[in-house]
């Protein structure tokens, strides 16, 4: 699809961009083990598979979605290559993503605590126009619950993010979640 438009860093200046068809980078940040991996998993193969790490081998999956104005989105989804585990990797991760994740575990304060960290660094120095969606993941774990859905919903208000919680395990939510995201991406103006 040579024709797609590019939102982002891999093309700043959307050179021959096609308001119809949007091509985005999209990273995912957050503590290790709160699920980032089963989240691409689950949206891109439709599978939950918790023993499968999406090392990719090449530097992204990728996966198209169509909205409702028949607007196409393809995400390039990037694989998370040890940003939660060396800090200094991560700002080369994130350069140029038109949408960032941050995920948490709703059973994992800590990891709500990290991912408030990683806001704070997107909005510092990521991409000015970025949309940001902050994740409570595991929501299937109802029972051992430590972050209440008030908690991460005011403060991705707070911060003017689209929050939303999923289950990679029972797929809730995972669709939503990048169509919500595919909503409000910036569209190139028509040229
Ligand atoms: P990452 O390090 O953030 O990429 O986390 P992974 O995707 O590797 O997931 C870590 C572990 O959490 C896996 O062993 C999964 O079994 C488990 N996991 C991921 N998502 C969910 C979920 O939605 N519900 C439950 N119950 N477990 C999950």
């Amino acid at each position: 699809d040579r024709s797609a438009g590019v939102v982002g860093g891999l093309n700043p200046d959307n050179a021959g961009s096609d308001a119809k068809n949007l091509r985005v980078k999209l990273v995912l940040l957050g503590d290790s083990g709160v699920g980032k991996s089963c989240i691409v998993l689950r949206f891109v193969r439709g599978q939950f598979d918790p023993t499968s790490k999406v090392t990719v081998g090449a530097s992204f999956l990728s996966q198209t979605i169509a909205l409702q104005d028949s607007t196409t989105v393809k995400f390039e989804i990037w694989d998370t290559a040890g940003q939660e585990r060396y800090a200094a990797l991560a700002p080369l991760y994130y350069r140029g993503a038109a949408v960032a994740i941050v995920v948490y575990d709703i059973t994992n304060p800590h990891s709500f605590h990290k991912a408030q960290y990683w806001v704070k660094e997107l909005q510092k120095h990521g991409s000015p126009d970025i949309v940001l969606a902050l994740v409570g993941n595991k929501a299937d774990l109802q029972d051992n619950r430590e972050v209440s859905v008030q908690d991460g919903n005011e403060y991705a208000e707070k911060n003017g993010m689209f929050f939303i919680e999923t289950s990679a395990k029972t797929a809730d939510n995972i669709n939503q979640l990048f169509e919500e995201i595919a909503k409000r991406l910036p569209r190139p103006s028509p040229s």
